[in-house]
């Protein structure tokens, strides 16, 4: 049987890394309400509001917006991408450009709405230039804020995007094509890995569009499962 002694530090340790987190999220006093009386909205707005003007990676020399996320607050299904694109840090909000507008219809596919069953954000959200791959300290410096939104929408399923997401949520360097097909255990969700939508704009053949079918309409047996949706 385990020391209650170790078991009790380690709470302990838990609740000061979860206290030393929202400080740096900017929050400055502890929420203390109900479950019943959450309000995820709320809560992802503050959260929004102390990452404006934030300064902690080279993003921030470059990009025009801070893209935090979209969608509805409420959802039990989150879409994570790699981080903004060039129309994304023009508008503010994530998959807005081509590749966005693909995942707008692949998750009508599995009859998401993408404002109203979704919500949607990024690794990363500060655009990287010329869209390269975020950098390890830009996505650490940006982890907290994921995880913040990820514990307030507490989803059922998410939905990880391409090579970058379902590498960084899931802590491997396997491949999309390895790790697509099957739903893994994630927090207190599942992940659902896919090919990212600009990957399947650059390979047009139906041979990824078929397993980014089968990927979808998994997340949403999955979501249905843990919803009873
Ligand atoms: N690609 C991403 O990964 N995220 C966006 O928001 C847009 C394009």
């Amino acid at each position: 049987m385990e020391d209650p002694r170790l078991a009790l530090g380690e709470a302990l340790a838990a609740a000061a890394d979860t206290l030393r987190h929202h400080r740096d999220l900017g929050l400055t006093e502890i929420a203390c309400q109900m479950t019943s009386s959450r309000d995820p909205g709320a809560e992802l707005a503050a959260q929004e509001r102390a990452l404006q003007g934030c300064p902690r990676c080279k993003l921030s020399k470059s990009r025009s917006t801070v893209v935090f996320g979209s969608g509805n607050p409420r959802a039990r299904f989150v879409v994570i991408g790699e981080g903004p694109g060039e129309e994304e840090d023009k508008q503010g909000k994530p998959f807005v450009g081509r590749a966005g507008h693909l995942l707008t219809k692949m998750l009508a596919s599995v009859k998401f709405d993408r404002e109203r069953d979704c919500y949607i954000c990024n690794v990363v959200k500060c655009r990287p230039e010329r869209n390269r791959n975020p950098e390890p300290d830009e996505v650490a410096a940006c982890n907290p804020f994921l995880l913040a939104q990820l514990d307030t929408i507490q989803p059922a399923v998410i939905l990880a995007m391409g090579n970058f997401a379902a590498q960084t949520m899931l802590g491997t360097k396997d491949g999309i094509t390895k790790l697509r097909g099957r739903a893994y255990s994630y927090r207190d969700s599942v992940l659902v890995p896919t090919f990212h939508p600009a990957f399947l704009l650059r390979n047009p053949g139906d041979q990824y569009k078929r397993m980014a079918w089968d990927d979808l309409k998994l997340a949403r047996r999955e979501w249905e499962r843990l919803t009873s949706g």
